[in-house]
């Protein structure tokens, strides 16, 4: 008997392809995000060797301290990151968004220089060191969860902010780099994390 019109479709549909994410995980708040990713459906590698970068289709950078990241990965470390942050989409949080910088104050300290913005360190001072605020994302409230948190305060010509709270930009992209100043991984909607996941998947141009 000749197979149906349906089973005939299906064979000719693509494979799934599942991508592989990278998360940073020398220090900080990476395990988090290593859930969120297998919720949505990616394969994680948590990433602590240089090496481990050619495996993966893009990589979070984790919340955490930015100047201990600067200190464990040493400069051959950023070496790399440098070149892969080129290359391949890559999302940092909070510290993660530090790192990918290109000016960084309070104190002044190298960044990767992903991302034309100028942001200053635990911006928000000892009263509000942490608090969970309700932004936009886009037209509609997103809950967000600072803690020690920088601020953006300079957003260059070719920077996208695709978040805000009050008036400050909490997420914002470049090209292949895209920063969130808060923690979404601690928040249960699942929205920044998608948007993440679907720059990987349009494969921006630069
Ligand atoms: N205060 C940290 C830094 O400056 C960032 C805090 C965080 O990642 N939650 O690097």
């Amino acid at each position: 008997m000749g197979k149906t019109k349906r089973e005939l479709l299906r064979g000719f549909r693509h494979p799934e392809t599942t991508m592989t994410i990278g998360v940073l995980a020398i220090q900080g708040d990476f395990d988090a995000h290593r859930k969120r990713l297998q919720e949505l459906g990616a394969e994680v590698i948590l990433v602590r060797k240089p090496e481990q970068l050619d495996q993966i289709d893009g990589l979070i950078i984790p919340g955490g301290e930015s100047g201990a990241f600067l200190k464990i990965l040493g400069a051959l470390g950023i070496e790399k990151l440098k070149e892969f942050v080129l290359l391949k989409p890559t999302f940092g949080t909070c510290a993660g968004a530090i790192m990918l910088a290109k000016e960084i104050t309070n104190p002044e300290q190298p960044g990767l220089g992903a991302l034309d913005i100028r942001i200053r360190r635990n911006a928000y001072g000892r009263q509000i060191d942490s608090s969970i605020r309700t932004g936009r994302l886009g037209d509609s409230p997103l809950e967000m969860v600072f803690i020690r948190a920088p601020k953006i305060e300079r957003v260059g010509a070719g920077v996208e902010v695709l978040a805000t709270e009050g008036k400050d930009p909490v997420v914002v992209r470049q090209g292949k780099a895209m920063a969130a100043t808060f923690h979404p991984e601690l928040s249960d909607d699942t929205r920044v994390h998608r948007a993440f996941l679907e720059l990987i998947g349009n494969g921006q141009p630069h």
